[in-house]
């Protein structure tokens, strides 16, 4: 048995460097209340854990008020900038003209990416406002990670028209496996794991070095994810790849050091 599962089933930290590419802050929203999920408690949780780093976009993903949640999670990134990366979030109904208004203000307040999340916003996944954010982050070079990419047909068309970005989906769809193989610069998160047998899958089909984890908190618990890619039959080089050292060769072609 690898040291990390050995710990992990004993109960005590896996004391490896931790990197989560998906997660979100935000309990302060009335729409999605989390109790007791203030950002000072997380951060507290994320120390314990041992997560470094972690890119964070609001809990309000109807994006109703996005504004003010945008204005939060900036704040947040702003106080706890060691952990936190902030990505904005705008609802993709709104005109092109609101759209771009809002992603550049964040922009230029410090967001480094933008998150997409148009099915709970009631858009189509391959609408063209999803194609409008793209042609904005391609142009400031900002990694874009969405809830879903609609067809690995689209994904692929974007890829090849917006080579700029760093495209991350949201949640393991394996249906991307061949897109993620074929180009340097789209990266598959865990979030949201938990078929039996699927991070094996996920690593037999997929290249290793694009395969991150995401642990979805604070809408999710650290330990889902945490616990499936721990505990899978994998090699223990292979874990700390996608728990950690994946997003840190990310982090490394964003620019994104130690700061
Ligand atoms: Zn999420």
């Amino acid at each position: 048995m690898d040291k990390l599962k050995e710990k992990f089933l004993k109960g005590e930290m896996p004391k490896v460097s931790l990197y989560d590419i998906h997660a979100h802050l935000g309990g302060y929203n009335r729409d999605y209340p989390v109790f007791y999920g203030t950002t000072e408690e997380i951060i507290r949780e994320m120390e314990r854990i041992g997560i470094k780093k972690a890119f964070v976009f609001h809990l309000e993903v109807y994006g109703t008020e996005f504004s003010y949640n945008n204005d939060k999670i900036i704040a947040d990134c702003n106080k706890f900038s060691e952990y936190l990366i902030g990505f904005c979030l705008v609802n993709l109904n709104y005109s092109q003209k609101i759209i771009e208004k809002e992603i550049e203000r964040c922009r230029k307040l410090g967001s480094v990416g933008i998150k997409l999340i148009a099915q709970y916003q009631d858009y189509p996944d391959e609408g063209k406002n999803v194609e409008f954010v793209c042609e904005y982050a391609n142009h400031h070079k900002m990694p874009v990670l969405n809830h879903s990419w609609g067809s690995p047909k689209f994904l692929e068309r974007l890829v090849k028209k917006y080579p700029l970005i760093h495209y991350i989906c949201g949640h393991p769809v394996l249906a991307y496996t061949e897109v993620v193989n074929k180009y340097e610069n789209i990266w598959f998160c865990t979030a949201g794991v938990s078929g039996f047998g699927e991070v094996e899958k996920m690593v037999r089909t997929m290249r290793n070095d694009r395969i991150c984890w995401g642990s979805d908190f604070s809408d999710l618990d650290f330990g889902w994810t945490l616990g499936s890619i721990i505990l899978a039959e994998i090699g223990e080089k292979t874990k700390r790849r996608i728990l950690g050292e994946n997003m840190v060769q990310l982090l490394k072609k964003l620019s994104i050091g130690e700061r």
